[in-house]
């Protein structure tokens, strides 16, 4: 039995709770590559990112089945530095940014997923499209052939509040954009089928509407020092 309290107890945990077919990424932003390597030991193989240069100092010190998530809000200059190490980038928070993902992704040499994160929170400090907006430029073709990028669906945080109404209101309208988008703008696009919604406190309330990617770093790698 491991400790009740170690990564991989915790991990088990919250594997046991997930329903089939969601991806845990398990976020690792702030914790040394040992605790990593002791999640990868574990069985874990998604790992999440918000900091383009500790991406990039840790994915050649993790095994190469590693597949990184870059979840955090990405400057243009920082492009680069994600692009080799990112399977996906969640955090997609306007048209130029895709656009930059792209190019960067064709001079890598790969093809690269990507999720519109889209803003619900009451917070003015997080980033995102606001539903309206993508809506429209999903409407006038805004997302439309940009080569070498996979537009998988959207990512979005609710706001960092203890009312849990809230928090489900904030899902469901994520959930109910995602599923008009899919079913309109974007059903031409068969690989825009992913949900990303859902942290430590508040991945069952995401489950619930529909998240098919749970982003959870504090419930398995415990506190982060200096977040
Ligand atoms: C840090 C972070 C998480 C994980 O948050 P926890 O509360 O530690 O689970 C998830 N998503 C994003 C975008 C983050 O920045």
């Amino acid at each position: 039995m491991s400790h009740p309290e170690s990564i991989a107890s915790r991990l088990e945990q919250v594997r046991r709770r997930l329903p089939h077919g969601v991806t845990l990424v398990a976020v690792s932003k702030f914790h040394p590559v040992e605790r990593l390597h002791e999640a990868y030991s574990a069985g874990q193989r998604v790992f999440g990112e918000s900091r383009a240069q500790e991406m990039a100092a840790k994915a050649p010190m993790m095994p190469n089945d590693v597949v990184w998530h870059f979840i955090g809000h990405l400057q243009k200059n920082k492009v680069r530095q994600v692009v080799p190490h990112a399977h996906m980038i969640q955090s997609v928070d306007s048209v130029e940014l895709l656009h930059l993902i792209g190019k960067e992704a064709a001079r890598a040499g790969k093809h690269i997923d990507v999720l519109l994160q889209v803003h619900v929170a009451q917070e003015a400090g997080k980033s995102g499209f606001y539903p309206d907006e993508l809506t429209s430029l999903a409407a006038h073709g805004g997302f439309d052939d940009v080569a070498n990028v996979r537009i998988r669906g959207l990512m979005a945080m609710a706001t960092f509040t203890d009312d849990t109404q809230q928090i489900d209101r904030e899902f469901a309208t994520v959930q109910r954009l995602f599923e008009e988008l899919k079913a309109g703008a974007m059903a031409n696009n068969p690989d825009f089928d992913q949900l990303s919604m859902g942290m430590s406190d508040d991945w069952q309330i995401a489950v619930g509407h529909g998240a098919t990617l749970v982003r959870i770093g504090t419930a398995i790698f415990g506190n982060r020092e200096n977040a």
